[in-house]
Formats: C-alpha cells, structure tokens, sequence
C-alpha cells in the first residue's frame, strides 16, 4: 500500500515512520520497517496501527542511515505480523518491501522452495526477497533487475542489502513511486506527501524504471541496466 525509504546521513527510523504516518490516510493494515544497522538488516513490524510500530521500536530500538518502510493493505495471506513487510530472503541479508500483487508468486514459490529457500510469510512479495538472493552475483541492482524478469504482476518495490548496503533499489510496474532529492540525502516513497516536509524536489519513476539510491545520489535505469534521464521536478502544493 505504502512505502517509503531514506538514505543519508541520518538516523532513519525517525523518518520511516513519520513518513508512515503521513501514508495513513491510505489506509492499510499492518506497518514494518527495515534498517541496516552497520552489519545486518534489522526489521520491525506489527499488525496493526503504526503506533504499535512505534511501541516495538521504543522497546527494541534499530539505529542506522538506510532504510525501508511499508504499511501494507492485505493481498495475499491475512494481516499478521508475519505477513507484514519488510520480507527477508532465507540468509536474511535482503529486505523487500512490495505494493501490488506478484501474479506467479505460487510457481516462484515452489521452484524457491526446492532450490532451499525457506518462506516465513503468505505473502505473495517474499518470492522477491529469495529470488534477489538467489540471483546475486554482486551488485544489489543486478539482482534486482534479475528477479524483476522472473516475476509476473504489478509492483512498486524498495529493496535492501546488507551485501550491498549503501544502497537502496528502488522499481515500478503499475504502482506508484517517486524519489525525493534532499540536501545530501535521499528520499523514497509512494506518494509525494510522505516527503513534502523535508523537500519539494522530486523525480518521478515512469512504469518499467529502477532507480539505485545511494549517500552521494541517485540514478535512474531501465530492465536492462540502460541509462533513462528523469527530470527533477518541484512540487509547488502544499500538505
Ligand atoms: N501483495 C502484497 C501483500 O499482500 C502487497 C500488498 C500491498 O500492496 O500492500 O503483502
């Protein structure tokens, strides 16, 4: 339903889940965040409303400069902490966070299964997770784009690596998605209004874009890694 991501020199958590919140209106129902502390990716999730987010994460705080968030409308599996995004990839070292629907997710499912893949979810989104593992050869947009040509559906994804940590992958097909250009930071998410307090400055992703996030900038391509100039636009209303 909703995504968001930060990439900086911040802590992240406090503007996943502002940014969450300014998504609520959407509705959905269950919210999670993923961050890269330094050495691994740390999730946090709850069915539910994002306070309940909030409550975990005072409880067991994650700290670190990178991060993905999600609040999540239920498509396929019930609205359980365990189906609640971000999803991880069976060594955990991959983070997804998807909206819209993988149409092949039960033919993936099984063909991940036998190649040893374990699922912790119903979710239709985890086949994302295990694929960008299964298909690393080194650099997280790699794997992403090779996943992307396995899978069948609609999505608007943001996709994490402790492999490859500087760095957020970001694509779209049939689902919103819009980078937001910071002072030296990077912002991702769904829907302009998660970002408009921090900056007016926005790229927007067109269907069939992958978008590779980083500390020092962003870059735009297509499926097959070619080069796409996206302009930067300013948003001129107001929350
Ligand atoms: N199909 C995914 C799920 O059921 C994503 C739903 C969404 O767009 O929030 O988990």
């Amino acid at each position: 339903c909703g995504i968001v991501g930060y990439i900086g020199p911040k802590q992240a958590t406090p503007f996943l889940i502002e940014g969450l919140k300014r998504l609520e209106y959407r509705g959905y129902d269950s919210a999670g965040i993923a961050v890269f502390d330094g050495e691994s990716i740390e999730t946090r999730r709850a069915a539910g409303k994002i306070a309940k987010l909030e409550g975990t994460l005072t409880a067991d705080p994650v700290t670190g400069k990178v991060g993905i968030a999600h609040t999540r409308w239920a498509t396929h599996g019930p609205p359980t902490e365990r189906n609640a995004h971000p999803h991880l990839s069976t060594d955990n070292t991959v983070a997804v966070v998807h909206n819209g629907i993988i149409e092949n997710a039960n033919v993936l499912r099984k063909q991940l299964t036998e190649l040893g893949h374990t699922f912790r979810s119903d979710t239709d989104t985890e086949t994302i997770a295990h694929l960008v593992q299964e298909l690393w050869e080194g650099s997280l947009e790699e794997a992403v784009i090779g996943a992307l040509r396995k899978v069948e559906g609609t999505f608007g994804i943001a996709v994490v690596s402790s492999k490859d940590p500087s760095k957020i992958v970001a694509a779209r097909k049939g689902s919103p998605l819009l980078i937001g250009v910071g002072d030296g930071e990077y912002f991702l998410a769904s829907d302009a209004s998660a970002i408009l307090a921090h900056t007016r400055q926005v790229v927007y992703l067109n269907d069939g874009d992958l978008a590779v996030l980083t500390p020092d900038g962003y870059k735009v391509m297509d499926i097959n890694a070619v080069p796409i100039r996206r302009s930067v636009e300013r948003i001129e209303w107001d929350l």
